[in-house]
């Protein structure tokens, strides 16, 4: 049998790819290549579609998320609050722009922070907290943003898994002072290569993040600040702005392929299905079932040709490069259950329903 792969690219929905190719060779053709007009026309449709004042590319996701901490002040002696449960980009920011990292657990439901977790973790030094919104599911940002308010500390979201996703009718994103996205091309918008932006409402903090990321300069040979080169290149752009036309129509279905999950999947008291919060619009960047069966569940899928994914195996805070954090075993019991039991099914544009059939049924007959 055909395996079934964890990812696949395909053309979804049909003509998408033709598409992103024409836009390609615009490019080609017209021979600009950095800092052009594709940009340009992105950052504008991005920020309009989801509702802020100002998006601006950069090279990646994890440049998006040291620049948008650091567009917002956080630095050396600040402490930021984010989940353990997360992708490593996430701490490696905070480390990276000299600010100490304070982990805190997730919600057990959503797997995302909350107020109430986060608030445990903020001292006198605390200048920013970095919600994650985890798999695709904006965290509940009134309870976090008021926490912040409370204690005058900076939001920067990191969304980079929830393109599109909502929380009371507005978009990840918006909600902070400033937010990071990734366009790696298997993220829900995606380029053909790496790519990312950070999204903000002030101004300033755009002007800031438009002159860091092209060597800290305001106009050719005027530096104003240090900066690095972490720019989002033409042809990357103009992928990007033809995927950001087909964005709601591949979460449609991303969602529709998970509501299939959740039905099929229900009623087995040994597998635990995502957890949407009431307001929330959940995007699926990753469809994450959880099971203390784990282990033998991925091994009996991978023995009938599907293929599964874990995010994340090991927790951040018992990895060695985190080590000097201090942190160890034990300390965040809902993060290291999360580890051992979580596992990502296959859901991806493009998964044909025989495909997802099959997955039904191979978890099915694991469970009975
Ligand atoms: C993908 C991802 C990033 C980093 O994005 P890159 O573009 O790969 O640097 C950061 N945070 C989270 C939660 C991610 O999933």
């Amino acid at each position: 049998m055909k395996p079934i792969p964890y990812f696949e690219f395909r053309d979804f929905p049909a003509g998408s790819e033709a598409a992103v190719q024409t836009a390609l060779m615009e490019v080609v053709v017209g021979r600009h290549y950095i800092l052009g007009k594709q940009l340009l026309i992105f950052e504008e449709a991005y920020a309009a579609y989801l509702g802020a004042a100002a998006a601006v590319g950069v090279g990646n996701g994890y440049d998006a998320l040291v620049l948008a901490l650091k567009g917002v002040g956080i630095g050396a002696g600040d402490e930021v609050v984010l989940p353990a449960h997360t992708f490593i980009a996430t701490i490696n920011a905070v480390l990276q722009v000299g600010a100490t990292p304070v982990l805190v657990e997730p919600d057990k439901g959503t797997c995302n922070i909350t107020a109430a977790t986060a608030a445990k973790a903020i001292t006198a030094k605390t200048k920013a907290i970095l919600p994650v919104h985890l798999y695709g599911q904006v965290c509940e940002m009134e309870p976090l943003l008021q926490l912040a308010k409370d204690h005058h500390l900076k939001v920067v979201e990191d969304a980079a898994q929830a393109h599109g996703a909502t929380y009371k009718e507005q978009k990840a994103g918006v909600f902070g002072h400033a937010s990071a996205f990734s366009f790696y091309p298997t993220k829900n918008l995606g380029a053909l290569g790496d790519a990312g932006a950070v999204v903000t409402n002030d101004v300033a903090i755009a002007d800031f993040v438009r002159m860091y990321r092209n060597y800290g300069e305001v106009r050719k040979y005027q530096s104003e600040v240090i900066g690095i080169n972490s720019r989002l290149d033409e042809l990357q752009a103009a992928v990007l702005r033809v995927k950001l036309s087909y964005l709601d129509s591949l979460n449609t279905e991303r969602q529709r392929l998970a509501a299939v999950y959740l039905q099929e999947l229900q009623g087995f008291d040994k597998l635990i299905l995502p957890v949407t919060a009431p307001d929330c619009n959940h995007v699926y960047h990753i469809f994450n079932v959880r099971t203390k069966h784990r282990d033998a569940l991925q091994q009996q899928l991978q023995e009938q040709g599907i293929q599964t994914a874990i995010h994340y195996p090991v927790s951040m805070h018992l990895q060695p490069a985190y080590r000097f954090l201090g942190y160890g075993a034990g300390d965040f019991p809902v993060t290291e259950e999360l580890a051992k039991t979580s596992l990502s099914l296959p859901l991806f544009p493009g998964l044909e329903p025989e495909e997802q059939e099959r997955v039904v049924k191979a978890v099915k007959r694991f469970f009975r």
